[in-house]
């Protein structure tokens, strides 16, 4: 089996792997660099048949999971070029669809299942469900003319589903020639590792800061981060608070089809502590498109801005920059409002810099909102790497998903050498 290693090797995301056997060839991801802006024209590797669909060779693209720098250049391969990944992450971005401006929708011909082997044959992929900030996210272990490579796409040990890193390191895959592995938390080696919390870490931490705030709390977090929503559905309830989601969040955590995921009534149990806010754009949007049945589903749940303004308290709600007109509005209504309000920031701290992180930080300025981060790494520590690398104890390690791939190589000391 050979193996190229087109996109990631040098930077965090755009990753794209193509692998041969026998002249027949497959991808591993086709990401978007996190590097290009939204409206960079970003070509697409240079994979025979990729953009013309009529190359018998290429047998299609395995998704790992359901982020931009591992599926946003789909839309420019040929879609006559099947499409592998998880279902659930197919059903999200689906969904999701509805309320992004640019929205991208796989069509997958095929669904990636937790160990259950996919035969696209000479290759032979299966599956390792694994703990990431996206839902649904595998690692991939292929099996070709009688050689063996792990690539790990995206995972840490520190999230929701700990135990399926754990799984990985008590029971790893056997007889692997080539560990392909993300390296994302490597940093130069000067430089002091950034500390890496647990989930339950960034709960307790928002426990304690919705006790500590009077009036309402504000997060701005990824809605397909699942395990982030469950962390917050946790600590507003341990606080005494309802979580309020918007029309977005909901319907993806629906989409996620997993009936203890903190949802609006309808697929499983109804979630006390959980209500659903429409913000002003969204509203318009539904009225736009006449989908009336997207906010019919959530009336039972449904929270307006008068009950919020009125007691803010009560309420730890989702937030993003084009919410500014949906608070200003809350601030004029009767009742305390924004009074005591206090916001935090639950992403990557760096889009904090970028022109809509300034905006967003300008603006809540002017309410008198101050915002904090609490954050954690949807990525393994080094650490959690160099624990994976010695399980597996492959004959090779290949570290991509890194700015910094020097400095990786040395988190391996292959044992076999
Ligand atoms: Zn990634
Ligand atoms: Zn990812």
């Amino acid at each position: 089996m050979n193996i190229r290693i087109l996109g990631g090797a040098h930077e965090i995301g755009g990753n794209c792997v193509e692998l041969e056997s026998g002249g027949a060839r497959l991808l591993l991801d086709l990401g978007r660099p996190l590097s290009a802006a939204p409206d960079d024209d970003v070509p697409l590797p240079p994979v025979a048949g990729l953009d013309t669909g009529d190359d018998p060779d290429l047998l299609g693209i395995v998704i790992s999971h359901g982020h931009l720098d591992h599926y946003g250049l789909l839309e420019r391969a040929h879609p006559d070029v099947p499409v592998f990944m998880g279902e659930a992450a197919a059903r999200i971005l689906a969904e999701a669809a509805f309320f992004l401006r640019n929205p991208l929708v796989p069509r997958p011909t095929g669904f990636l299942q937790d160990g259950v082997p996919l035969d696209i044959s000479p290759f032979r992929v299966t599956p390792w469900l694994v703990d990431h900030s996206a839902f649904d996210a595998y690692a991939l272990e292929v099996e070709a003319g009688g050689q063996r490579l792990f690539y790990t796409g995206d995972l840490r040990g520190h999230g929701r589903k700990a135990s399926l890193f754990q799984r990985l390191l008590v029971k790893p895959p056997r007889d692997i020639d080539v560990l392909l592995a993300e390296a994302t938390n490597v940093r130069d080696s000067d430089a002091p590792p950034t500390p890496i919390w647990t989930e339950e870490v960034i709960e307790q931490r928002f426990v304690e800061a919705f006790r500590a705030t009077s009036g309402l709390a504000l997060v701005a977090f990824s809605v397909q981060n699942i395990d982030r929503l469950v962390t917050l559905y946790r600590a507003a309830r341990r606080a005494d608070r309802e979580l309020v989601v918007d029309l977005y969040a909901a319907t993806v955590a629906r989409a996620t089809g997993h009936a203890n995921i903190p949802q609006p009534p309808g697929v499983g149990p109804s979630f006390d502590h959980y209500r659903v806010f429409v913000p002003l754009h969204q509203r318009l949007r539904v009225k736009e498109q006449e989908e009336f049945d997207r906010v019919n589903w959530i009336r039972d749940v449904r929270l307006f801005p008068k009950e919020l303004a009125a007691n803010p308290n009560r309420f730890v709600m989702l937030f993003r920059g084009s919410m500014i007109c949906d608070l200003r509005h809350l601030a004029k209504l009767p009742g305390p409002g924004l009074a005591g309000a206090r916001a935090w920031w639950s992403l990557w701290k760096g889009y904090l810099e970028q022109p809509a992180g300034l905006r967003l930080r300008t603006d809540l300025d002017g309410l008198g909102i101050p915002l904090d981060v609490i954050h954690t790494s949807g990525h393994a520590s080094v650490e959690d790497l160099r624990r994976l690398a010695q399980a597996i104890n492959a004959r090779e390690v290949i570290y991509l998903h890194t700015e910094h791939p020097d400095a990786a190589k040395g988190i391996a000391v292959n044992p076999r050498d």
